[in-house]
């Protein structure tokens, strides 16, 4: 559609369900409808989505990697059902100190290193350069150079910048301005 073939990233909890610590249990009550709709303008934009996200709790024992795809193939049916899609989800399992023997590991798909980003972006053989993260904490700010990022302004500490958004509906808006300014380039 765009030449300029560009990624949106997504944080998972916080952004696309409510963060209410280690969440591996699915109901659609945790679904925030704003970012649903952004997906959705995104898809129609022609913008490949990818959700990136920490699970951590794997490595802490305290779920599955099984219980992780169950959600994601609940959360995915949802969308869909409401016209949205995701078209990928990467998961970092590991941590470098915290749990289990198996899962510990200084990864670089752990956030805010950025093996997840690269893994996404090329099996959606999108760029780097302009593609968009959003997220609500501090390690959603990626090391990885040209790519964007809009952060919540939620319960975490985040050093104040000009990607940071005081509210979701901000923050819904601006990704919103930002896919479809894209267009201008192409
Ligand atoms: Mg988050």
């Amino acid at each position: 559609m765009t030449s300029a073939k560009v990624a949106l990233l997504l944080d998972r909890d916080g952004i696309i369900n409510i963060d209410s610590g280690y969440v591996y249990k699915y109901s659609d009550e945790i679904i925030y409808p704003d970012i649903l709709e952004v997906v959705k303008e995104a898809n129609v934009l022609g913008i490949p989505v990818a959700i990136v996200t920490n699970q951590a709790g794997i490595a802490r024992g305290m779920y599955k990697v099984s219980d992780v795809d169950s959600f994601h193939k609940h959360l995915k049916n949802f969308y869909q059902e409401n016209g949205a899609r995701i078209d990928h989800i990467e998961i970092c399992p590991f941590h470098k100190d915290k749990g289990e023997e198996m899962w510990k590991f200084d990864s670089l798909l752990r956030k805010p290193n950025p093996g997840m980003h690269l893994k996404a972006l090329s099996q959606l053989m999108c760029k780097v350069e302009g593609s968009l993260m959003i997220g609500d904490k501090q390690s959603d700010r990626i090391n990885l150079l040209g790519l964007k990022t809009l952060l919540l302004q939620g319960d975490y500490e985040i050093t104040p910048a000009n990607d940071l958004c005081q509210s979701r509906q901000e923050l819904c808006q601006k990704i919103s301005n930002y896919l479809n300014n894209l267009l201008d380039f192409s």
